[in-house]
């Protein structure tokens, strides 16, 4: 994508790398511009894998819509949903269940301007543009009330976006807030960015100076996300290793162990 389209909000900044047209850049779409592809770039000297990375998160990201589903969670509410991909939770979540309710939140306005075009014809879908950061006014929302009745179970989903949050930011009370408005039964389910080894602190170093977040957290910081709700098997565990639908390798790579997810359900 070279330019801009003049219709687009201005909002969109095409002169520093935003996270969802990063993220884009690995699963190699096209909703991105030069310097996200640059940006790309600089984190692929350091793990050369990184485009596989994004493409075990979505994998996880299936396998972990079709267990909740199998749970018996009809509605699913996915904080930092990214651009629109293949694989998208509603769309593997509504052919499971075609009920199933899915409400999208994210703050980049280039997922609400594509999220309302790939959406626009169901009504048990919705994007709303908005800041995860701030739960009370996402809880708030009138998608969010419309779609999600917080009476029953909610798939609560943190996938691939705890790790744009600085440890000042209260990540941890953030879970909380969300998790504490679902009533028990509901799941929480998170993937992150692992501090797993060298290339990993490497790579943290970068995204920090030239994205302005990523945090490469230890397995012990991931799993305290999770503190107080029930861990489905295997626990938090590399993505590859999560309930794999094929076999495994019995040595993982370093992009294989770079990112780290579990499922717990609340009690
Ligand atoms: N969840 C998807 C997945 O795992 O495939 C997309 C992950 S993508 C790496 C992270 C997304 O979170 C981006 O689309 C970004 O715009 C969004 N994001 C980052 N910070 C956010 C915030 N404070 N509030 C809402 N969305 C945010």
């Amino acid at each position: 994508m070279a330019e801009k389209p003049a219709e687009w909000n201005s909002a969109i900044d095409t002169t520093r790398p935003s996270i969802a047209r990063a993220y884009d850049v690995v699963l190699r779409g096209k909703d991105n511009f030069e310097v996200d592809r640059a940006f790309v770039a600089e984190i692929a000297k350091v793990i050369p894998e990184i485009y596989d990375v994004a493409t075990y998160n979505r994998q996880m990201l299936g396998r972990g819509v079709r267990f909740l589903i199998d749970q018996g969670i009809t509605q699913f509410l996915d904080l930092g949903s990214g651009l629109p991909t293949v694989e998208n939770t509603h769309q593997v979540a509504q052919r499971a269940n075609p009920e199933s309710r899915v409400v999208y939140v994210d703050n980049d306005p280039m997922v609400l301007a594509h999220g309302r075009a790939l959406l626009a014809e169901n009504e048990r879908t919705a994007v709303v543009t908005s800041d995860l950061r701030d739960p009370a006014a996402i809880l708030g929302d009138e998608a969010v009330k419309r779609l999600i009745d917080r009476g029953r179970p909610v798939g609560v989903m943190l996938v691939g976006i705890l790790h744009h949050l600085h440890d000042d930011e209260d990540p941890r009370g953030i879970v909380e807030a969300y998790m504490a408005a679902v009533p028990s039964g509901s799941y929480l389910f998170i993937t992150h960015f692992c501090a797993s080894s060298q290339e990993s602190r490497d790579a943290e170093k970068k995204y920090l100076a030239l994205l302005g977040t990523g945090r490469f957290r230890t397995v012990a910081e991931i799993t305290s996300f999770f503190h107080g709700f029930e861990l489905v098997e295997p626990g938090v565990v590399p993505l590859p290793l999560w309930r794999p639908e094929a076999a495994v390798p019995e040595e993982l790579t370093v992009g294989q162990r770079l990112m780290f997810g579990g499922i717990a359900r609340k009690p």
